[in-house]
């Protein structure tokens, strides 16, 4: 491995005593997951299992919602002792948790406490008191997903985010960690051409962003003849489309290591780039995956997300439905040889769904992946307002003709939009949500499988 430069050493030393100071424990918690990722599974899954026995214990004795929500269950602490006992307590939804903020969801930890938010970009923000302990422990697995990716703590990469207020302790943060921030807001050619021009300048070949932004940065970077590969780029925060990845990693000649967080202070799973799957950071959440029934669903099959996160902070989180889907691998292992488990796949948003009045959900995926095939549309929204109808806004791109919407439509109905009237309008751009994403689907209507107002926020924003 090559030496780290010395602004970089110098750089992890002065952040690693901030660490201290602060008590977030970052750096150490990186250390021990450094080790930890290659234990075998059965020593994680042991490890894990005390931490679900404590966090629960801790849950229970501190905290009035999980008392109220165990005893109406009847379930004692004695009958949780591994993970797959959970199913035995109840799911805590949104609602109830809303419900019981903010002191009925929380404890003291001994340490300050502060609220961090999501930045409700579909929604109502959800607000969750929070200490730095908690943020050192999501922080650290972020890091260690971005050394899969081949990143050294204190190397130059660039960031595209949605704080472009850079507050005191995120530009020394960006400082020390020798990060160059970019607003994820301004995504104009003109600001593009400028970031591709730091990455030129800076000498910097590890990019970090929500895969759009990526995706947009390459498809400039193409058209500009882009030739200096990037080692590495790293996405979180909304789905990473096979076109994305395709689009960024031929630009930039270069691997996408998808990660996976929620900004209710979980980061869940990240790809090592082994293989297509998810590791899920087994140490700090365990992760369910059920049925419209609450029943888990098998090997391969989708299913609701659930999470619990194995440090119980100021705001326990036990059996989560956060709002997004995935697919279980079951007792697949991966090639790297990381003991962790893996997560097959994580689907984005659960509002991305259109229902039809039949009855049939389509997902994001539906629509991206019939549009992906019409190159002469620059970018698309679905907007559905009433069950009976949709309507499609196409932004026309180059080679578009006036034919192009009828034939969309008739490969929206064929593969499955039927019984439910489309009404298409041309426009000339789609702003992203207030949050800086992208969304492909907004729909008004009650949502078929929960609901989601939390943004993934890149988990060094928090
Ligand atoms: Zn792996």
């Amino acid at each position: 491995m090559k030496a780290l430069p010395g602004r970089a050493r110098l750089g992890s030393a002065v952040l690693a005593t901030g660490d201290r100071l602060s008590g977030q424990g970052m750096f150490a918690r990186l250390r021990f997951l450094e080790r930890a990722q290659w234990w075998e599974r059965e020593r994680l899954h042991a490890e894990r299992d005390r931490l679900l026995r404590d966090t629960i214990a801790v849950a229970y004795r501190d905290v009035p919602m999980y008392r109220e929500l165990f005893d109406a269950a009847g379930v004692t602490l004695s009958d949780v002792r591994s993970a797959a006992d959970l199913p035995k307590l109840p799911q805590l939804t949104k609602e109830v948790l809303r419900a019981h903020l903010p002191h009925g969801a929380a404890r003291r930890t001994g340490r300050r406490t502060y609220e961090a938010c999501s930045s409700g970009s579909t929604g109502r923000p959800l607000c969750l008191r929070e200490d730095l302990l908690t943020a050192g422990r999501y922080r650290a697995a972020f890091l260690l997903a971005a050394r899969w990716s081949g990143w050294r703590v204190g190397e130059r990469h660039l960031l595209f985010g949605v704080n472009p207020g850079r507050g005191q302790g995120r530009r020394l943060k960006d400082a020390l960690l020798r990060c160059t921030y970019v607003s994820a807001y301004d995504l104009t050619d003109a600001a593009l051409d400028r970031a591709l021009a730091r990455l030129e300048d800076g000498g910097i070949a590890h990019v970090w962003g929500y895969p759009a932004a990526l995706y947009l940065l390459a498809r400039r970077a193409a058209q500009q003849g882009w030739n200096a590969p990037l080692a590495a780029a790293v996405t979180w925060g909304d789905t990473l489309f096979p076109h994305f990845r395709r689009t960024i990693e031929s630009a930039f000649q270069t691997t996408v290591f998808d990660t996976y967080g929620c900004a209710e202070g979980i980061q869940v799973a990240a790809q090592c780039g082994h293989g297509p799957g998810y590791h899920v950071h087994s140490l700090d959440t365990i992760v369910e995956y059920v049925d419209d029934r609450g029943r888990p669903v098998r090997a391969g099959e989708r299913g609701a997300l659930l999470l619990t996160r194995l440090h119980a902070g100021a705001t326990p989180l036990i059996r989560y439905r956060v709002g997004d889907l995935g697919r279980p691998s079951g007792d697949a292992v991966c090639p790297c040889g990381r003991g962790l488990d893996l997560m097959a796949a994580v689907y984005g948003r659960e509002t991305d769904v259109v229902v039809t009045p039949s009855g049939n959900r389509l997902i994001v995926h539906f629509f991206t992946g019939i549009l992906e095939y019409f190159a002469e549309i620059a970018s698309f929204q679905v907007v559905q307002d009433e069950p009976e109808s949709i309507l499609l806004r196409l932004v026309p791109g180059p080679g578009f003709t006036p034919e192009i919407p009828a034939r969309v439509v008739s490969e929206l109905r064929s593969h499955g939009a039927t019984g439910i009237d489309i009404d298409v309008e041309l426009v000339d751009d789609i702003p992203p949500t207030p949050g800086g994403k992208r969304r492909f689907i907004v729909s008004a209507l009650p949502n078929p499988v929960g609901t989601i107002d939390a943004a993934t926020e890149p988990a060094l924003e928090g």
